[in-house]
């Protein structure tokens, strides 16, 4: 009882964590946004409607669930990967000004920056206006839609804007690096058909609404990247919990990462298995972890700057790089 009291507390205590200010220097500095280590899927039995707490299915998905679940996998799902310049595939956001506060946005811009200059193959053009309702390239409209929220990869609704909520809640680096993964085709790390190797769930604290949120799905592609305890897409341990106590804990040696406050190595290495190679279609195609090992570039998994592996060909770097020894770097550094 006095754990779940410190829960209702804690709680409590990150709702009051919005809307902040604090005196600092004479300058007013406004908070709007959570604190860093918070994690909406511990939060998410307040959510109802959503496959797995936030993940929101497309329209003819709903008419046939099992459906709807088994295209969670990385070869059916549709990636961002139609809008490719200069090696990169671009993405293109409008982060909702009707709906944000400037520190907000910022906040929001900063995260989802951040995966950019740590994956390095996909960039995120952000718009200042909101396009018309059919624009000939797809975007993804970041707005406050109740909750933290995403379609899974990239829907036939995004030449409208695909929505993506992230509502005060969701407002810290890493809850918005969670999101946007959904967009671009990550699944939750614990829905892995090898995660009973690395953790267990204790169904005897999960709540009887979450009964999705804990199923594994044997064709969740991960790409032969090993299972991550830092990983973005890992619950943390209370996630679910009718009780306070943990719903998830780990079966190894090593702890799942209550401290991170952003998307792991391991999140920017699948996000480059997903995105780094074109094939002869100008589309994305995925490969392993082992593969990427053995070779990080080459003319159709090409290398961003400074990337080593390019072993003296210019073909294998990525737009206008060209490689000095083994490295690509640009032609006037
Ligand atoms: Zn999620």
């Amino acid at each position: 009882m006095r754990f779940l009291f410190a829960y209702i507390l804690f709680t409590a205590s990150m709702a009051l964590a919005l809307h902040r200010e604090t005196q600092h220097d004479d300058v007013m500095i406004h908070h709007d946004y959570v604190d860093e280590h918070y994690d909406h899927h511990e939060e998410q039995h307040n959510w109802k409607g959503f496959y797995q707490g936030d993940i929101k299915l497309e329209e003819q998905d709903d008419e046939n669930f099992d459906q709807s679940i088994r295209r969670l996998n990385s070869n059916k799902l549709q990636k961002w990967d139609n809008n490719l310049q200069g090696g990169y595939f671009k993405v293109l956001v409008y982060i909702d000004t009707n709906d944000y506060t400037a520190n907000q946005a910022e906040l929001i811009e900063e995260a989802i920056k951040n995966l950019k200059y740590s994956a390095k193959v996909i960039k995120f053009d952000f718009l200042t206006w909101k396009p018309g309702n059919n624009n000939s390239r797809p975007y993804l409209h970041i707005q406050k839609a109740g909750g933290c929220w995403s379609y899974y990869g990239r829907t036939s609704t995004a030449h409208q804007g695909q929505t993506l909520s992230l509502d005060n809640e969701c407002l810290a680096r890493r809850n918005i690096q969670h999101v946007i993964l959904h967009a671009l085709g990550f699944a939750h790390e614990v829905n892995r058909s090898d995660r009973d190797e690395f953790i267990s769930i204790n169904y005897n604290n999960i709540l009887d609404s979450c009964n999705d949120e804990f199923a594994i799905m044997d064709d969740v592609n991960s790409l032969g990247v090993p299972f991550d305890y830092k990983s973005a897409m890992l619950y943390k341990p209370r996630t679910c919990s009718k009780n306070g106590q943990a719903t998830l804990s780990s079966t190894t040696g090593n702890q799942i990462d209550t401290s991170r406050t952003e998307a792991s190595w391991f999140d920017y290495i699948q996000l480059r298995l997903m995105y780094q190679c074109v094939g002869s279609n100008n589309r994305s195609f995925s490969r392993t972890y082992n593969q990427y090992r053995n070779q990080k570039c080459s003319t159709q998994c090409q290398c961003w700057k400074d990337a080593g592996g390019c072993k003296g060909r210019d073909d294998f770097c990525k737009g206008d790089l060209v490689c000095q020894g083994d490295w690509c770097k640009n032609p006037w550094d």
